[in-house]
């Protein structure tokens, strides 16, 4: 099979690697790590300090038993029953620190509602879910029937969470189960169907769907649309150009099965096209490990897929290497990090395809006053490719935002998905840590567009 792949001249790698948007990006900690100062939410420098004292590697590559697959060796340093605690005296330090975080950066609101900007530290831990969300005792009842009715119950979720993670069990529900047989069906309706006809095991509690979900938010958001058992339907979420866009894309991943010329067993060899995944503006979903998008292979087992990971936090995970352009390859896919502008970035990977490649741009902030300049060379070029362009974004407004952005800016495109809820957004509530009023949902909703396609009509002679 031909590499699709070309390296980039290093004159082409001219950005920095952390950008303006590093500091302010809505998802710019990695799932799981991001438990320790998460900031969905955060368009906001809320998670420069404190976070990552915990990796994704720590979950995904030591945990292994070594003996016996039903006896777990490690000693959990918290029981399932013992999973909530007051910030500041929680027995794990990643856990303090983030108490100390929240006094030195976060908000008071009945401070900031009384005498904006002078806010005292919040120091005060509701004794609900431990969270230090006002500067006193008395603000805390000024404004407790608020904090009960909008955000208590999901920053008591999160500090148990967070717990849970660090308790030191064995994580069953983080090992993943291999690939199936092509004539299973996969129920991709919700991840209920989906995680269940996949046979994931330990799914049995709703923390444990929070967890998994957040980590394969990502992959499955790209699966589920364009599966052909997809959750997403015409007329209802998606317009006839949609259709269109998404059946070019399934007729190289599901390629048909010809009696006497490819059999089941073997369609695997007899795929001859890759499809290509451009991630852009890559943060969160360029540091997971490689095995997580595997989950993505195994949906459409007689395709390879090569994942292009562009933007200036394009990062692959477990590396320290400042390699602006790199290559992984995992079994079925290629993984490309690339941390050059898209524009010289977009010249070198073409030209694009409408069967085989699509662009996904996940939480872009297409209308945020930090990125919006940003993608405003880059939109064109990814409508003239005619190929499906599918973002999502961190809440409602966040996705209505975007969706804006778009409409104002005259481009010629059709929508192929409205904007919607996707089904397959992490469970886990990111908290604002500089406002601990607002949490958002990774890859919360969901849109598709692609530059408009004119169909030529004989004219009468
Ligand atoms: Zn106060
Ligand atoms: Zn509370």
């Amino acid at each position: 099979m031909a590499s699709r792949i070309r390296p980039l001249a290093p004159a082409l790698r001219t950005l920095p690697r952390t950008s303006p948007r590093a500091l302010s990006s809505p998802l710019s900690v990695t799932p799981v790590a991001a438990t320790t100062a998460t900031s969905a939410t955060g368009r906001l420098a809320a998670a420069s300090s404190a976070r990552r004292s915990l990796s994704l590697k720590s979950f995904f590559s030591s945990r292994k038993p070594k003996t016996d697959a039903f006896t777990s060796q490690f000693e959990p340093v918290l029981e399932q029953a013992n999973l909530f605690h007051p910030l500041s005296k929680s027995p794990l330090p990643a856990v303090r620190a983030k108490a100390d975080w929240i006094a030195a950066h976060g908000t008071c609101p009945v401070c900031k509602e009384e005498h904006e900007p002078k806010s005292q530290p919040p120091t005060y831990e509701c004794p609900d879910c431990g969270y230090p969300t006002h500067c006193t005792e008395e603000h805390y009842k000024q404004d407790k029937e608020n904090h009960k009715q909008h955000i208590c119950g999901v920053l008591r979720e999160v500090n148990e969470d967070e717990h849970d993670l660090r308790s030191g069990r064995r994580m069953k529900e983080f090992e993943f189960p291999g690939a199936q047989h092509r004539d299973e069906a996969i129920n991709l309706s919700n991840w209920d169907t989906f995680l269940y006809t996949r046979g994931f095991l330990s799914m049995n509690s709703e923390r444990s769907m929070r967890h998994v979900s957040h980590v394969l938010s990502y992959p499955l958001t790209i699966g589920s649309v364009l599966h052909q058992s997809s959750p997403y339907r015409l007329g209802k979420d998606l317009t006839v150009e949609g259709l269109k866009s998404l059946a070019a894309l399934r007729h190289t991943l599901h390629p048909a099965v010809i009696p006497g010329i490819t059999q089941a067993g073997n369609l695997r060899s007899t795929a001859t096209h890759t499809v290509r995944i451009f991630c852009l503006g890559a943060r969160a979903e360029s540091h997971l490990p490689p095995h997580i998008y595997m989950q993505l292979a195994y949906l459409f087992p007689t395709t390879a897929f090569q994942i292009h990971f562009v933007g200036p936090d394009a990062i692959p995970p477990h590396t320290k290497s400042k390699e602006p352009h790199q290559h992984v390859h995992y079994e079925q896919m290629t993984f490309v990090y690339d941390n050059s502008r898209y524009e010289a970035y977009h010249a070198e990977a073409g030209p694009f395809n409408p069967y085989y490649d699509v662009f996904f741009l996940f939480s872009p902030g297409l209308a945020h006053p930090a990125t919006r300049d940003m993608w405003k060379p880059t939109i064109p070029l990814l409508l003239d490719t005619k190929c499906a362009i599918f973002g999502t974004g961190f809440d409602e407004n966040d996705i209505m935002n975007d969706v804006n952005e778009i409409e104002n800016a005259g481009y010629e495109l059709d929508w192929l998905m409205k904007p919607r809820e996707n089904v397959f957004r992490s469970l886990k509530h990111e908290i604002n840590m500089t406002d601990l009023r607002q949490s958002a949902q990774c890859n919360w909703g969901i849109w598709g567009i692609r530059g408009r396609r004119y169909d030529v009509k004989p004219t009468d002679e």
